[in-house]
């Protein structure tokens, strides 16, 4: 039976209870999910998809991400809410897929981990099957998971088995949407170009279930802890020295006052001016490399191939701000001295961060 799988913490209890239901069935697990937004998303999910089927003794096959497809199906539908026309023409697409590969791999039988999923429609997803295996001559396995206690049961799962729990279905739409309402900033579709790993990000998050599986191999037991922190974001910043642009380096938590700022860099010594209100710090990169003990050649490089947040951090402390602090401090290749228009928009926010903390 080909088994279509959206995620792990609705295919590890799914298929446990197919093994038992089905015990002379071989099952193959499907991950089809172009719906999945952003790609980082999508790696995340399969990872732990992976680590399920693993545990479980089952194949999984991976799907194409043919996400333009993906969009073009469901143009139009962008502003539907969740449960609406979009999610319809979603499960059907995947469904439809997973069908066809089923057809191409010879096998007659069919599901999908849908179908445990509360936010789904089951009666949806049967119609769907009815006219496929009409059509193609399948055969769609309708169980019903959820009933007798079904959903807090796979909560338990989840929970036993350290799954990753996602807090939105998958799409760009559905997520935007949901971060509205829940007036939260919308951190997952921004990823900077120079890869660095910001916290709280899916990127971090996939370092963390990385790390998981690491500790696993090692038989070392751990925990994922959820913690509430101060998250920031730099979405858009630059400086222009005497009326030019020069390239430049916003240390994390680099806050102004306002988006755009007219001041007066005045040094202080070869290595570091102060804005005329001296709540700005031009860094030389010299400086930068000193306090954080790499060589940059230049900010060009710097800004290319970042260095951890965490140790851009220690920089703060080194330059003894204070662990609230939230100066600017701007990296540029040589000392500033004179006017200095400086171009800062950030977000600075109440976020949750999962840390592995492992238990001996
Ligand atoms: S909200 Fe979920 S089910 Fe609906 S379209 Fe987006 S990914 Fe698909």
């Amino acid at each position: 039976m080909l088994v279509h799988i959206c995620c792990s913490v609705d295919s590890h209890f799914f298929l446990e209870k197919l093994k038992k239901e089905f015990p002379k069935e071989k099952l193959i697990g499907y991950f089809y999910d172009p719906n999945i937004h952003p790609y980082s998303e999508y790696v995340l999910r399969l990872m732990d998809v992976k680590r399920s089927c693993n545990r479980l003794g089952i194949e999984l096959i991976e799907g194409e991400y043919d996400l333009e497809e993906w969009l073009k199906r469901v143009k139009g539908l962008e502003k539907e809410p969740e449960k609406g026309q979009r999610c319809r023409v979603c499960f059907d697409y995947r469904l439809q897929k997973s069908a066809q590969m089923a057809k191409k791999l010879g096998i007659k039988r069919y599901t999908t981990t849908l179908l445990v999923s509360p936010q789904k429609s089951q009666e949806q997803l049967k119609a769907t099957a009815k006219e496929i295996d009409r059509r193609e001559g399948l055969e769609f396995v309708f169980v019903d998971y959820r009933k007798g206690g079904g959903t807090q049961l796979q909560s338990l799962t989840a929970k036993r088995e350290k799954l990753y729990r996602q807090d939105y279905c998958g799409c760009m739409f559905g997520l935007s949407m949901q971060r509205e309402e829940q007036n939260i900033f919308l951190d997952e579709m921004i990823s900077p170009v120079n890869r660095s790993v910001l916290p709280a990000s899916i990127e971090e998050r996939i370092a963390v279930y990385s790390k998981r599986m690491e500790l696993e191999k090692d038989a070392i037991d751990y925990k994922i802890v959820k913690r509430r922190f101060l998250n920031y974001r730099n979405l858009r910043s630059f400086i222009r020295y005497k009326k030019s642009p020069v390239p430049s380096h916003f240390v994390f938590y680099s806050t102004t006052r306002r988006e755009y700022l007219k001041t007066k860099a005045l040094p202080v010594d070869r290595y570091h001016s102060l804005s005329s209100r001296e709540e700005t710090i031009f860094l030389t990169l010299r400086r930068y490399n000193q306090l954080t003990g790499y060589r940059f050649e230049s900010v060009k490089e710097l800004s290319f191939f970042p260095i951890e947040i965490e140790k851009e951090l220690k920089l703060r402390e080194k330059l003894e701000l204070g662990p609230y602090d939230t100066t600017a401090i701007i990296v540029t290749d040589e000392l500033l001295n004179g006017e200095v228009e400086i171009y800062l928009l950030y977000r600075l926010y109440n976020d949750v961060r999962e840390n592995l903390v492992t238990l001996r």
